[in-house]
């Protein structure tokens, strides 16, 4: 399974900076807490925090022309 680079928003649990960061996620299996750091060039105050992963899969289905019209 290929992983899945995402970028996604961080809010610092110490400061509440906001940044940006790029994670490599794997779509079908658990995702471990990882660990981030605080920017500082976003103004952030330098600290680790955990980042823990909730991965969604959505479902949806659609017709397929040639069943549609099968009798
Ligand atoms: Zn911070």
């Amino acid at each position: 399974m290929k992983d899945l680079e995402i970028k996604e928003q961080l809010l610092c649990p110490y400061c509440n900076t906001r940044f940006t960061q790029y994670f490599k996620i794997n779509s079908l299996l658990y995702n471990p807490p990882k660990i981030a750091t605080c920017c500082v060039e976003s103004g952030g105050c330098d600290k680790n925090f955990v980042v823990y992963f909730d991965v969604t899969i959505n479902i949806n289905t659609s017709k397929i022309e040639a069943e549609e019209n099968r009798e």
